[in-house]
């Protein structure tokens, strides 16, 4: 992967020999001054910025103190580039959160030392936060990813005007590792995760293990599609996935059960009311003898519970 810095001098000479640096192992950005900068950082994120200190209109300190007040820029690590050799300015600019400093004139090994140094950390940040998210069972995406996505559902799915919740559990799963045992039961759920996953990547959702042996997943949808219906056979899917369970009252092969709730996607989804609609009918197909799917589509308040498949 490459990354991308955005360089912010006055100077075009300055740009100029830094781009000149950095080009090669970098995508870089430039701004000439410190607006076009929160602007560009705001909008592309960078994962460097180098910011030059002494500007008019808007000064590096300046430009600084709003990266550090934007919750989209906050975390984006500064470089300052100063010709300034006084120490009370450095201070300044460390208070002020950046991470390092390079000078002018700039020498070409210490400036991609010292942006190597800081894009490596970018790399390992982002690499514990990969693995903060997963689940490694299943390797799917944990209950931690789940509460980041389901704060964030606009802007992950922007292209949908419907929002699925829902919540799947395999049937009887304390019979089947009573019956086969943990080892086994650690293989048919993270290969019965891995058929669900497939099942609803190839309708544009996600799935994520929340516990145990329950699932949930979000599932994004148009009014016109019928990503909804097929969604209904994602019981089938599983019980032809053909593992065994030899205890199970529901079917000699494993099964899930499914609770699912429908809205309108907007900024106000209340999806944590979602979740527990979703949670009710998940009891209730477990009440109807299991193996099933039961779905509630509430787009509109003056709709309650639409169908029941
Ligand atoms: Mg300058």
């Amino acid at each position: 992967m490459t990354f991308t810095l955005l360089i912010v001098d006055d100077e075009t000479d300055n740009l100029r020999v830094l781009s000149n640096i950095l080009k090669d192992d970098y995508n870089v950005l430039i701004a000439k001054n410190g607006h076009q900068a929160l602007q560009i950082a705001d909008k592309q994120q960078p994962s460097l910025i180098l910011l030059d200190v002494i500007m008019p209109q808007m000064s590096g300190f300046q430009v600084i103190k709003e990266l550090k007040g934007n919750p989209s820029t906050q975390d984006i690590p500064v470089i300052f580039i100063t010709g300034l050799e006084s120490s009370d300015d450095e201070t300044q600019g460390l208070n002020l959160g950046a991470v390092d400093y390079v000078s002018k004139p700039f020498h070409h090994g210490i400036v991609k030392a010292r942006v190597k140094n800081q894009i490596d950390s970018v790399r390992q940040k982002q690499l514990l936060e990969q693995l903060a998210n997963i689940d490694v069972l299943t390797e799917l995406p944990n209950r931690r990813k789940w509460k980041l996505d389901s704060e964030n559902l606009p802007s992950i799915f922007n292209n949908y005007d419907q929002i699925s919740v829902g919540i799947i559990d395999i049937d009887h799963f304390k019979k089947y590792n009573d019956h086969y045992g943990h080892a086994m039961g650690d293989k048919v759920l993270s290969s019965v995760a891995q058929s669900l996953n497939q099942f609803l990547i190839n309708l544009g959702g996600r799935l994520y293990r929340f516990g145990g042996e329950e699932f949930i997943f979000l599932l994004p949808s148009i009014q016109a599609s019928n990503t909804l219906d097929k969604i209904g056979q994602l019981t089938d899917h599983i019980e032809k996935s053909e593992h065994p369970h030899a205890n199970s009252p529901v079917s000699k092969v494993v099964t899930v059960s499914v609770g699912l709730c429908t809205q309108e996607l907007t900024t106000e989804t209340p999806i944590k009311r979602m979740l527990e609609q979703a949670d009710e009918l998940l009891y209730q197909a477990k009440k109807n003898g299991r193996n099933q799917l039961l779905q509630v589509d509430t787009l509109t308040d003056r709709r309650k519970a639409k169908s029941v498949i």
